[in-house]
């Protein structure tokens, strides 16, 4: 299990509500779609880093602020060699590198510099790491998950692991023995301490709360959900999943919170979000069970 666990950013989650209350355009669509993408390219990451069995620590998804400047860092690992701090990209199809930069091979047109990203962050991580106190070694490294992805004139270099480098780069790492000292596991605590909740919010298209379709979706497919009866629980019937009724209010109460952070959460404003599919009663048991209670009568809100 990884030290620091990686979760959908608050701008995947909110898109994702998009998608299934409104009706987006094509491009923001895409945009949706290329932050799913993102993601799954990390998670196949993830399953790597799961797989080691070399006293390791892994830190997923950090954010940082080192010398004023922003750095995210989609995944690091501390082993007793040092620190490797990961760049994802799950990029398909076919590629050429000139001159530090990397182009799509279709259109000539530039996607990024990956090097030069990296290693900002590298430098900067190095610097925090020394101004901690310690005297650890820090590699970067961008990874190309994706096995359909290919990258002409590629240069040697060792910061560029492509997918046919993976085995090798993960079996190194794992025939690691030396042991994580005191001092590693110092440094994961202050990294985890120094994370930042993301407030960066990139793309996200305006929306309204009266043009959002309201009511219950399923936690797994996205479909709405209609049939509620007096059990604890509630199964989707698109895709079988089961959740508790609990679980369900808690996370629409949740996804109102993020999607209107200026809003108040009360039990008449989350029965409308959840289209009035489940009781006054039920819902202000579950929300007084959950958050504390604030305000008296009609005017209590919970937080
Ligand atoms: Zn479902």
């Amino acid at each position: 299990m990884a030290y620091k666990e990686r979760e959908k950013s608050s701008s995947l989650l909110i898109m994702e509500s998009l998608m299934n209350r409104s009706n987006l355009s094509k491009d923001e669509r895409n945009r949706y779609a290329y932050l799913v993408k993102g993601l799954e390219g990390e998670q196949i990451l993830d399953r790597r880093t799961e797989m080691l069995e070399c006293d390791c620590l892994v830190l997923n998804d950090l954010l940082l602020k080192i010398n004023g400047t922003v750095v995210q860092i989609d995944s690091l690992l501390i082993t007793a060699n040092g620190i490797c701090i990961y760049e994802v990209k799950n990029y398909e199809g076919k590629y050429f590198y000139e001159a530090e930069k990397l182009y799509k091979l279709l259109t000539k047109r530039e996607v990024m510099s990956p090097l030069i990203q990296i290693n900002r962050s590298q430098t900067l991580l190095r610097q925090l790491v020394e101004q901690l106190g310690f005297n650890v070694s820090v590699n970067a490294f961008v990874v190309f998950v994706n096995q359909q992805f290919t990258l002409y004139q590629a240069p040697p270099q060792e910061e560029l692991l492509l997918p046919t480098l993976l085995n090798e780069h993960f079996a190194r790492i794992n025939g690691i023995s030396a042991r994580l000292t005191k001092n590693h596991r110092r440094i994961a605590e202050e990294l985890k301490l120094l994370h930042m909740e993301s407030s960066i919010f990139t793309d996200i298209p305006n929306y309204e709360s009266e043009k959002l379709k309201r009511g219950i979706t399923c936690s797994q497919c996205g479909v709405f959900m209609d049939d509620f009866t007096r059990s604890w629980t509630c199964t989707c019937k698109c895709c079988g999943h089961e959740e508790l009724i609990s679980g369900i209010v808690i996370r629409h109460a949740e996804e109102y919170k993020r999607l209107f952070p200026d809003q108040k959460i009360t039990t008449s404003v989350i029965c409308k979000w959840c289209g009035n599919k489940l009781s006054a009663k039920r819902i202000w048991n579950i929300l007084h069970h959950y958050y504390q209670s604030k305000g008296k009568g009609r005017w209590t809100y919970f937080e």
